[in-house]
């Protein structure tokens, strides 16, 4: 097995988990920032997850040194533009418009 493809194995696990209810979906146990990442101490255990948000995700490498797989770790849920029916995984806490109508208010429904 190639050393990428460990993170990359733990993290489809733990999107599976958090589907199945197995792992519960947190808050940043630090601040309680409600956008928070699953976050792996140990790919090598890939139900052992803690949830941090962005910022303390970055303060978490920084100080423990970890090699960052930021690209491998749960980010947010996808959300769906209630107008087309698009889903995406937004960049940002709260996206202004659908990437694909471009509608701004694509939260609400009219
Ligand atoms: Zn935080
Ligand atoms: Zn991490
Ligand atoms: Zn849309």
């Amino acid at each position: 097995m190639k050393d990428d493809q460990i993170p990359r194995l733990a993290r489809h696990i733990v999107t599976l988990a958090i589907r199945m209810g197995v792992i519960k979906r947190k808050p940043c146990e630090v601040c309680g920032e409600k956008y928070a990442v699953a976050h792996h101490d140990d790919y090598m255990k890939p139900l052992d997850v803690r949830f941090l948000c962005h910022s303390h995700h970055q303060k978490y490498h920084k100080n423990t040194g970890m090699k960052e797989y930021k690209m491998y770790e749960i980010d947010k849920d996808p959300v769906k533009c209630k107008k087309c029916g698009y889903k995406w995984i937004p960049r940002v806490q709260k996206p202004k418009k659908c990437p694909n109508c471009q509608q701004r208010n694509w939260e609400k429904k009219k």
